[in-house]
Order: C-alpha cells, then structure tokens, then sequence
C-alpha cells in the first residue's frame, strides 16, 4: 500500500534516511518494520522561523517495494524526409521547439549562429582570460542559448506559462538529475547542462532534424507580408514559408533588421541594474539565521523586492555559490550576470539587483521601438569605458556605493577578467543611480548585514530580459503583420528564463504545424 503524506522536519531529518523513516513512524502511526520505503516527491526549504525546517510531501511504502517509474523520451519517428520548418536560435526555446516539431511529425532546421557547447567554451575562456568577445559565440549565443553556462535555475515566476513539468521530465530524460522533480526551486549548474544539451542535438540529429552550428542569419525574406526565406552570413539562401524566430534578448542585429524591413516590433520595459557579490558564508547566516548552515542545508538563496520612489528594485537571477560572468555579445561593451556549479560550492554568492524600467525612461533615443535598446546598449559601453576599455567592468564596495564613495581598494571577486574601483555614479542615468542607492539600504533593513562592505557591486546587469517584443497574435502565435513568422521565447518577449523560454518554444512549433495542416 501507498500513502501520501506531508512533513515538517528538520534538515538533518530531511537528508538522512533513517531519520526519515523515524519522522514518517511518528508521524503516521505506521510501525516503521512496516515501512519498506519513503520516497520524497515535493521539499522546499522553510527558512521564515528561527530552526530552519523542511516542508517535505513523501510517499510511504507499506508492505509493499517501491519501483522507481522510469521517465522516458516521447516517441519520435524519423523526420528526414518531412517538410522542414527552420528554427532560428538553438536556445531553450529552439531546441525545444526542434524537439516537438519531431514529436509533431515535421523536420527541424535549426540554425544557430554560435558553436557547439564543446567547442564554445573555447571562447568563453578567451572572453574571460584574454578579454576577447566573439560575436557569435559567448555566454549568450551559442548552443543551448544564454541558458547553457548559468546557474540552469529551472523555476519561472509565472504559473500561466504552461506544463512546467514536462519540461523538467523531458530534462531529466536528457539526464537531468531527478531531483529536479522534487525541489521546490531546482538547478541543474554549469558543469551539468552542456552535456543535457548535447544530447537534445544528438537526438534531434538522430530523428532526422539538421542543425547548423556558426550560421548566423542576416536576412529575413518576405514576400506581401508572407515569409518567403532566409539569408545567411556564409551566403546560403533557405526558401521557406515559415520560421520560428527564437533568437533571444540580445540579438541587437535581428531586432534592426526586423525594423528596417518595417516589421512591426514594439519597445517593451525590462530592468536593469548591477550584479552584487557577497561571501556565501554571510547570506547564509542572515538567511538560516546561524552562523553555520552545517552539513544538510545548501548554500542559501535569497529573493528580495522593494518599492523605491515608486519603482520595483529587486533581485534577479540569484546564484548561490556561484559566479559572475562576463556576457557582452559585442566589442566595447561590458554585461554581468551569473552561474554556478551544481553543487554551488563557489563560496560566493552573486545576484543581479535591478530597477523596473518604463518607456519613457528611454525618451532620449526618440520614440523607436529600438530605444529600450540603445538606452541598454549606452550603458554598456559606458561601462566599458569607466572599466578601462577591457572585460574589467566598474566596481564599488557596498557600502561605498550607497555613500557615494570610491573605494579605496577592491578585493578579488569571482569575476574573472577583473574589477576597476569606479564611481557607479558615472555608469548610470541619476535616477538608476539613487535607487540603488537608496534601495541597497532598505535592502539592509530586511535583511540584516547585507548591507556591508564585504560585499562588491559589478556594473552593469543589463540584460535582464528583452528590450524589444515581436508582437504576435495571441491565438496562431504568429506576428502580426507577417505570415509565417513565429517570434519566439525570450528575445520576442514571451518568455524569461529557461523554463519558460523552453515551453514557448513548444507552443509556437504546436502552433505552427498546426497553421500547415
Ligand atoms: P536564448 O537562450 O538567448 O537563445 C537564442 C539563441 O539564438 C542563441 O543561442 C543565439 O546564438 C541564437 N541567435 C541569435 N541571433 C541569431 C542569428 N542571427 N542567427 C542564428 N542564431 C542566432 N535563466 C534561468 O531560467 N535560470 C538561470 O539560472 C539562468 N541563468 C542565466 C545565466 C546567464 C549567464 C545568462 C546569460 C542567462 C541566464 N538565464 C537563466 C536566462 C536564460 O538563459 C534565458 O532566459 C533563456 O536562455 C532564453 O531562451 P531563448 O531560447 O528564448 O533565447
């Protein structure tokens, strides 16, 4: 017999067996000779109350043996000699979207300006080391998108979004631990997701779908208002009446074509701001409230959001134990945002900290749908300036930035290719600038010895989500002035993260092959 049951235990209970069996026996009534096995399926952490606690939902074995249900890929048939669809960006979104056109009975063409992940990191050690952007293969374009060297944060804010779980059991039959099932907020880390992403390709490639790794595409071609094909950088010319446009928040190039071609695209706000790092060791103890977390707890998120002059300044992207890298897509910019291992074990704690931006807060670059944009790109490459015109990018100790001094010195911080002592004042319009400042502040209140300067702000962290949304109509998913064209996931503006980036890419396929039959 199987029952369900909830619990309240405490971390140590949580990891160790034995104790678990002990907790479910005292909690139950259920003799635990009876118990032939406890199986957790849902844990989050409770850290609200001094003991931190963990909320667990388990299912107990009685007289009966588990047998652990195995998650398997859907079946797919081989699409070789299928009508293609073309599938631009092989980010969450389209691979993803590659993935169920298979199911779907159609064949991918997937074409992606960066490398292979393999081959990729070879460039991401020259951004860092020799502070080399390569256009077309950094930390946001590549196989697997912005998503393959991050923390791999697998939770999106919005419940509306669709069937996360088949998401996370597609990712686990790719070999995602299954963990990922259980944990209320799970990760998968850097070190895990290139290999999960390899085998995504392999299996399109095996089922009959193509990818085409450093293909970036120049041109789109449209016909009375009807896709007619695509132009690449090599020269190749792919007729088609249909593509998936999944190309991500920074493919600047992509959003001024759209826009030269009269394709209707809109400004749309996002947010940005500045990456803190803190030693992990600190965020732990003001978040379990001890002045060791001990064995059983992990490194220790935090989320945090405050109302400042009337404008939302909050975390973003936060990675325990984790990194900050350096994300520009372009010479003579510099961008932050953050990974962390699997294990999160870096000692560091990083997240983006960013201010809610409106449309008329980029007035400056007119009324073009590309403001959002150019306000976006002019603080990078301010940035890169102050930093001294390498990967370096501004930095301030904590608390000198909401003093408005330079520091004096700056420690070494996980950001490899550097930090330069800078008054952030320089980076940012004033009014980005006061809300940190003052937001930081408020930050320490709630959460007491946050504000230190222990603790180093990065600037910038710009690329929050995309400047710019592709409209589309709301049922077909197609644009909508433009037939055949499906703008997709993050860079459209209809996803943030890559969960949701991952099932928009299915939607927009689903709608697709839908249109075609
Ligand atoms: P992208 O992942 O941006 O993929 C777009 C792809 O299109 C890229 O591979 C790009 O090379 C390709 N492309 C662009 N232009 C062209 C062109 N002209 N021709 C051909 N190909 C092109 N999200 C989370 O949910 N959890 C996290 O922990 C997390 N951490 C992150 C850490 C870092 C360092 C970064 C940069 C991002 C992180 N994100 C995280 C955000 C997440 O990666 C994105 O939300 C997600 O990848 C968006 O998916 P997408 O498929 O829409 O676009």
């Amino acid at each position: 017999m199987k029952y369900r049951f909830q619990l309240r235990v405490t971390p140590e209970a949580a990891s160790k067996k034995e104790w678990l069996l002990r907790e479910v026996s005292r909690n139950s009534d259920i003799p635990k000779a009876d118990i032939s096995h406890v199986e957790i399926v849902k844990r989050s952490i409770d850290a609200r109350q001094k003991a931190v606690k963990v909320n667990l939902q388990v299912d107990v074995y009685v007289k009966e043996n588990f047998k652990s249900e195995p998650i398997e890929l859907p079946i797919y048939r081989n699409v070789a000699t299928e009508e293609e669809i073309f599938i631009i960006g092989a980010g969450p979104a389209g691979l993803f979207a590659a993935l169920r056109c298979i199911e779907l009975g159609k064949k991918p063409v997937l074409i992606e300006r960066g490398k292979d992940v393999r081959t990729r990191r070879r460039d991401l050690k020259a951004l860092n080391i020799e502070h080399i952007v390569n256009e077309d293969s950094n930390y946001c374009f590549g196989e697997g998108g912005a998503g393959t060297y991050s923390d791999g944060k697998l939770y999106t804010r919005s419940k509306k979004r669709g069937d996360v779980n088949r998401i996370l059991k597609l990712l686990v039959a790719f070999g995602a631990t299954r963990e990922i099932l259980v944990d209320a907020h799970p990760h998968i880390g850097t070190n895990k997701l290139p290999a999960i992403i390899a085998s995504i390709r392999e299996k399109i490639i095996e089922y009959g779908g193509e990818v085409l790794f450093e293909t970036r595409v120049t041109d789109i071609l449209i016909e009375n208002n009807q896709i007619a094909g695509i132009k690449t950088l090599k020269g190749e010319l792919f007729k088609t009446k249909n593509i998936i446009l999944a190309t991500g928040h920074s493919a600047r190039d992509i959003f001024e074509l759209l826009h030269n071609k009269n394709v209707k695209i809109e400004a749309k706000p996002f947010a940005l701001g500045v990456r803190v790092e803190h030693p992990q060791q600190l965020i732990d103890k003001i978040q379990y409230k001890c002045d060791d977390r001990g064995d059983f707890l992990p490194p220790s998120p935090y989320s945090i959001v405050k109302q400042i002059n009337g404008r939302g300044m909050y975390s973003f992207c936060m990675c325990p134990g984790g990194v900050i890298a350096p994300c520009a897509t372009s010479p003579g910019e510099v961008v932050t945002n953050g990974w962390s291992p699997s294990k999160r074990d870096q000692g560091t704690a990083n997240s983006g900290i960013v201010v809610e931006l409106r449309l008329p807060d980029f007035q400056q670059y007119g009324s073009s749908p590309l403001a959002g944009m150019y306000f976006q790109k002019s603080i990078e490459q301010t940035a890169w300036r102050i930093g001294g015109e390498t990967q370096r990018v501004p930095a301030q100790r904590l608390m000198d930035f909401t003093q408005g001094k330079i520091s004096a010195n700056l420690p070494e911080t996980s950001y490899k290719p550097g930090v330069t002592s800078a008054d952030l004042k320089e980076v940012f319009p004033r009014f980005i600038h006061n809300t940190l400042q003052q937001g930081f502040k408020e930050f320490g209140k709630t959460m007491h010895g946050y504000l230190t300067n222990e603790a180093v702000v990065h600037a910038p962290e710009s690329r929050t989500s995309s400047p710019v949304r592709i409209p589309r109509d709301p049922k077909t998913l197609e644009h909508i002035q433009i037939k055949g064209l499906f703008p997709c996931g993050e860079g459209a503006g209809y996803a943030g993260g890559i969960i949701s980036a991952a099932i928009d890419g299915e939607k927009c396929i689903e709608s697709c092959v839908a249109l075609l039959s």
